[in-house]
C-alpha cells in the first residue's frame, strides 16, 4: 500500500487512474483545480476511505507526505490549453517545480504525464523517443508543446542533480468514457455530433493521421511505469500503432452510431501535425506492454458513455 497523489486527478485520465489506484488498495489523494473538468468524475470514489479530494492549483505549493506523485495536472485539448495560454505554460512549469519539490523533501517518486506533442509536427515517422521534435516555439500551440519541453527539462534536471526518482511517459493520442464532451478533441466532437445528427465537422482534407489509444491500456501502461523495478527512467512513448487518417475516424463513428451525420471540412487550425504514430519499442521492452484495445472496439464504448451522460451537465472551461 502506497499514499499516492495524483494532480489533474478529477480529469478524464487522472479520474480513471484514481479509481484504479483505490481499488488496488492505495491511499489515493486527488489534487485539481476543475480547470477541464468536474466533480462527478470522481463522485463515486468520495465515500471510500482510501480516497481524499483536494481543490488546489499546482502552479502553488502544497504540503503533502507521500510515496508516488503522477503529475497529470494540466488542460490537454487545444481549445482548453488555448484558452489561457499563459496559464498553461505556468501550469506545466510552475506546476512541474512545486511537484518536483514535493517529491524531493519526501523522498517520492514522481512521474509526469508528457506528450507526443513534444515532437510537433513530426519529421520522423513513427516518432522514437530520441527524436527531438519539431515544434514551432511562437505557434498558437506552443504553450503546451513548449511547457510540456521544459517540464521533462526539469524532471531531467531534479533528476541528475537531486537524485529525484523521475519517470516520464509520452503519451499520444488518448480516448474513452469521461473524456470532456466539449474539449473540441476530435473524438468527442466527432462522437457528439454524430449522436445528435449534427454535421462532423473535419479540420482540413481529413488526411492527417492520429494513432489513438483506449484509456485503459494507456492507465496500464502508465501503472507499469511508476512501478517499473529497473530504474528505467524514460521518456517512454505510450500509444497505440494503429494510424488512421481523421477521414477514416469520422467514417468508423458514423458507422458505430449509425447516423445520418454529413461530413463537412472547416479551416484546418495552425501548425496541425500532419501525421503522428508512436513508435513502441520501448515501451514493450521495458514495462512489457502493447495496448490491446482496438480502436473500433475502445469507441464502441465510448459511445456508450457518450449515450449514457446528459450533456447539460458539462460547462466550458472557466478561468
Ligand atoms: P483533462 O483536461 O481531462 O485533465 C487534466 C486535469 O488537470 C483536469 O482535471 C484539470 O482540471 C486539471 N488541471 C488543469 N490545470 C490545473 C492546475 N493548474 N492545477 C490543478 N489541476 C489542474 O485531460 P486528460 O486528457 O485527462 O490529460 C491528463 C494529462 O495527460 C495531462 O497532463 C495531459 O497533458 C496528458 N496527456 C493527455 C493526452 C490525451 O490524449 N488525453 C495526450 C498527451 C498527454
Ligand atoms: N480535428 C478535426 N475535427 C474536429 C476536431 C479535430 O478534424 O472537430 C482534427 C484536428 O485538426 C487534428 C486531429 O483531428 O488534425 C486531432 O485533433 P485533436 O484536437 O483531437 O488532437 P491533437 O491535434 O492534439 O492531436
Amino acid at each position: 500500500m502506497q499514499r499516492i497523489l495524483v494532480t489533474g486527478g478529477a480529469g478524464f485520465l487522472g479520474s480513471f487512474m484514481c479509481e484504479r489506484l483505490v481499488a488496488e488498495g492505495h491511499d489515493v489523494i486527488c489534487l485539481d483545480n476543475f480547470f477541464t473538468s468536474q466533480k462527478t468524475n470522481v463522485a463515486h470514489l468520495l465515500g471510500k476511505p482510501n480516497f481524499e479530494l483536494i481543490r488546489h492549483d499546482i502552479t502553488l505549493p502544497i504540503f503533502l507526505e507521500v510515496d508516488q506523485v503522477y503529475n497529470m495536472g494540466c488542460p490537454a485539448a487545444p481549445g482548453h490549453y488555448q484558452y489561457n495560454p499563459i496559464k498553461t505554460m505556468k501550469t506545466s512549469v510552475m506546476g512541474a517545480i512545486n511537484m518536483l519539490g514535493l517529491a524531493k523533501r519526501c523522498g517520492a517518486r514522481i512521474l509526469q504525464a508528457s506528450t507526443s506533442e513534444v515532437y510537433g509536427d513530426p519529421e520522423e515517422h513513427p516518432q522514437t523517443e530520441s527524436y527531438r521534435g519539431n515544434v514551432n516555439p511562437i505557434g498558437p500551440r506552443a504553450c503546451y508543446d513548449e511547457g510540456k519541453r521544459a517540464a521533462e527539462t526539469l524532471f531531467m534536471d531534479y533528476h541528475r542533480m537531486n537524485k529525484v526518482d523521475v519517470r516520464i511517459v509520452r503519451i499520444f493520442n488518448t480516448y474513452g468514457p469521461r473524456m470532456h464532451p466539449y474539449d473540441g478533441r476530435v473524438v468527442s466532437n466527432f462522437i457528439r455530433q454524430a449522436l445528435q445528427n449534427e454535421d462532423i465537422t473535419i479540420f482540413g482534407d481529413g488526411q492527417q493521421t492520429r494513432s489513438f489509444c483506449f484509456r485503459d491500456d494507456l492507465v496500464d501502461a502508465i501503472i507499469r511505469m511508476m512501478n517499473n523495478t529497473e530504474g528505467f527512467v524514460g521518456p517512454v512513448n505510450i500509444g497505440n500503432q494503429g494510424e488512421f487518417t481523421i477521414r477514416e475516424l469520422a467514417e468508423l463513428v458514423i458507422e458505430l452510431t449509425g447516423s445520418k451525420s454529413k461530413l463537412i471540412q472547416q479551416p484546418l487550425p495552425a501548425d496541425d501535425p500532419t501525421r503522428r504514430k508512436p513508435d513502441i519499442t520501448l515501451a514493450t521492452k521495458h514495462l512489457g506492454w502493447t495496448p490491446t484495445t482496438p480502436l473500433r472496439d475502445g469507441l464502441a464504448k465510448t459511445i456508450e458513455w457518450f449515450q449514457s451522460i446528459d450533456l447539460n451537465d458539462y460547462r466550458p472551461p472557466t478561468p
